[in-house]
């Protein structure tokens, strides 16, 4: 069966042909071979053996592994950072919703079919993504939402070292058990393969269906070109029992004079990286320059590691290159987080990541990420016209300390008390006179709705107001983040700005 299997899976060169019939011959694979649970065991079965079988084996497939982990990484980061400008520029929900099935899916479709038409693998990992059922998809606009937010990073000012797998129970359940076992290398990469595949094709099929939705061509996309070595390998005589399978002998044959053709064109698109993390130079399509390339590795390994330039590659070398050249790899190592030294320095000061599963919102993802970017911010507020309004209220002082400590709780936890506490100072600054022009218009309801939205807490006015009755009833009337102010501290902060003498009020 296994065999079988690989043979009729729908072609990659199909998707553009007919992407319906396409569809549809993947949909009723999806269903009478390939459903869970055991799905998943066959495809492991069939990833493995793919890898043992290649030319360049186990040590191939270790090696091309973080060439999928850090594009699916810089992919994540790219939609998060256009779906948060659809979101609240475009009202992305709205719109999305309101469209009919057949506008839907025929964004979904033209994406999937696009994609699956450019790479052998991508096609194969529709077999592991049960969620880019075309049907579901088009008939519930929610569900492409939901899939939409469950790739979305929680911080868009970087891009992350491990990319957000996609939850789905029976996946779940299998890797859960998977990295139980103490398994064999090859056991390992098979199973890492399918995962970040899974999570790649669905990153990438959300990434261009909202790009068409929203009338935007899709984005660059170019795959990586893999060595080829001089030996040539016959394609071994097809059994007679698996010819007549496929429809006799001479429709055997033409079927794999097409594949061949169709694997031709695909490989002529490709072109190869450099291979240093944050560089994006790639090799000229017309061959007028060729990468120099790790000589050691080259040697003694036959790997291909290829890089732009000397800088590139002693940069490389430092961050990871010296770990693995010219050595055998092993599942640890290749697998092993290393930070994109483009968007590293932030890495001190940066917000945390949610913890406890907390979810941030859309409108919190945005925050986040703006303050990630410009860290001197405490905080970036709308006004009337959504224009943002940076506050900053200075480096390392006490107001700074306080209000970030509990910005933090806020952002990593949602804990609403910290979100109040941080709205309830916000209004109360803006509402003394010595405030900057600049925050003239944004009224203590603005900046309450701003915070229940980001936040997501309905009663966050009933909060903010039970936060100002604490501050009443302290003898020195603190506003609740400053409680910890000692005496003197806080004559000073509030000289002239008298905030133990505002009045809050709100609608
Ligand atoms: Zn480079
Ligand atoms: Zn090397």
């Amino acid at each position: 069966m296994a065999t079988m299997s690989v043979l009729t899976l729908p072609l990659p060169q199909d998707a553009l042909r007919d992407p319906e019939k396409w569809n549809s011959d993947w949909k009723s694979l999806l269903c009478r071979e390939l459903a869970f649970p055991s799905g998943p065991y066959l495809l492991f079965r069939l990833k493995m053996m793919e890898i043992t079988m290649s030319s360049k084996g186990l040590q191939g497939s270790l090696a091309r592994y973080p060439d999928f982990v850090n594009p699916t990484c810089a992919i994540q980061r790219n939609i998060t950072e256009e779906a948060l400008l659809y979101f609240s520029h475009a009202d992305l929900e709205n719109r999305w919703m309101d469209a009919g099935a057949d506008e839907r899916g025929k964004h979904i479709l033209d994406a999937m079919a696009g994609l699956c038409s450019k790479a052998r693998n991508l096609n194969e990992a529709r077999s592991y993504c049960p969620e880019l059922s075309l049907k579901r998809l088009r008939t519930d606009g929610k569900i492409f939402l939901d899939l939409l937010k469950a790739v979305m990073l929680e911080d868009a000012s970087f891009i992350p070292t491990k990319p957000r797998f996609v939850s789905h129970p029976g996946w779940d359940a299998w890797a859960a058990e998977q990295e139980k076992l103490n398994d064999s290398e090859l056991k390992k990469v098979s199973c890492a393969e399918i995962l970040i595949l899974r999570t790649k094709l669905i990153s990438h099929v959300v990434q261009f269906t909202l790009r068409s939705f929203v009338g935007l061509p899709p984005p660059e996309f170019s795959v990586q070109k893999e060595y080829k070595s001089n030996q040539k390998t016959k394609s071994p005589a097809l059994p007679p029992a698996l010819a007549e399978l496929l429809g006799g002998p001479e429709a055997a044959k033409a079927r794999f004079k097409d594949e061949k053709t169709a694997m031709k064109a695909r490989h002529s698109q490709r072109v190869a990286h450099c291979s240093y993390l944050s560089c994006t130079e790639t090799e000229p399509a017309d061959g007028s320059v060729k990468f120099p390339r790790c000589k050691t590795c080259f040697e003694k390994m036959q790997r291909q590691v290829l890089y732009c330039s000397a800088t590139c590659q002693k940069a490389d070398w430092k961050l990871r290159h010296k770990a693995v050249c010219g050595k055998s790899l092993d599942f640890e190592t290749v697998s092993r987080p290393v930070e994109n030294p483009a968007t590293a320095s932030t890495a001190d000061t940066r917000i945390g990541p949610p913890v406890n599963g907390y979810k941030r919102s859309p409108a919190l993802i945005a925050q986040v990420t703006a303050l990630n970017r410009n860290p001197t911010f405490d905080y970036i507020l709308y006004d009337a016209n959504n224009q943002p309004k940076p506050i900053d209220f200075g480096a390392g002082q006490y107001p700074q300390l306080a209000f970030r400590e509990c910005r933090e709780l806020a952002m990593t936890t949602g804990d609403p008390s910290s979100v109040a506490i941080m709205a309830h100072y916000l209004c109360v600054l803006l509402s003394t006179k010595s405030c900057s022009k600049d925050f003239e218009d944004i009224t203590a309801n603005m900046i309450v709705a701003q915070f229940a939205r980001e936040f997501c807490i309905d009663d966050l006015r009933q909060r903010v107001l039970v936060v100002q009755h604490i501050q009443d009833r302290d003898p020195l009337h603190r506003p609740p983040l400053l409680i910890n102010a000692p005496p003197q501290l806080w004559a000073v902060l509030n000289k002239d700005v008298n905030l133990d003498k505002v009045v809050l009020s709100l609608d």
